[in-house]
């Protein structure tokens, strides 16, 4: 598949499972499945549960809530437009409902670290609705 870019940036691809994923971003709202078979956390998006094979599925709004897992602050982008927001911070963020995202983590490098509160937030990046999180105070 290729890559689509707009305004220089990559375009996520909504495959069928994560469409209602993508919509709710664009709504400002972040979105996780939840199975109502046996309660498990499902992410990323799926037709089925990987716990418990079940696909009875639903979708859940987040709190966007979360904590710094890991991060990693990038010096110099890939393509002239991340080198233009350059440096700027990506890892893993585990959210109060037990599911990792990676996403970009907004704030001074210096201010990251394992364990430090985070919130969502949503940005537009080309024409896509992204979710960002920024230091919690
Ligand atoms: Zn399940």
């Amino acid at each position: 598949m290729e890559i689509e870019y707009v305004d220089g940036f990559p375009q996520p691809y909504a495959q069928m499972d994560a469409a209602p994923y993508w919509q709710a971003c664009a709504r400002g709202e972040l979105t996780y499945q939840h199975c109502t078979g046996c309660g498990a956390v499902v992410w990323p998006a799926r037709s089925f549960c990987p716990e418990c094979d079940g696909e009875a599925l639903e979708w859940r709004r987040s709190s966007g809530k979360g904590r710094i897992y890991s991060h990693s602050t990038v010096g110099r982008g890939p393509t002239p437009a991340w080198q233009a927001i350059a440096p700027y911070t990506v890892g893993f963020v585990v959210l109060e409902e037990g599911y990792h995202l990676f996403t970009q983590i907004e704030g001074k490098p210096e201010d990251m670290r394992i364990g430090r509160p985070v919130e969502v937030a949503f940005i537009k990046r080309g024409r896509q609705t992204l979710p960002v999180f920024r230091c919690a105070e």
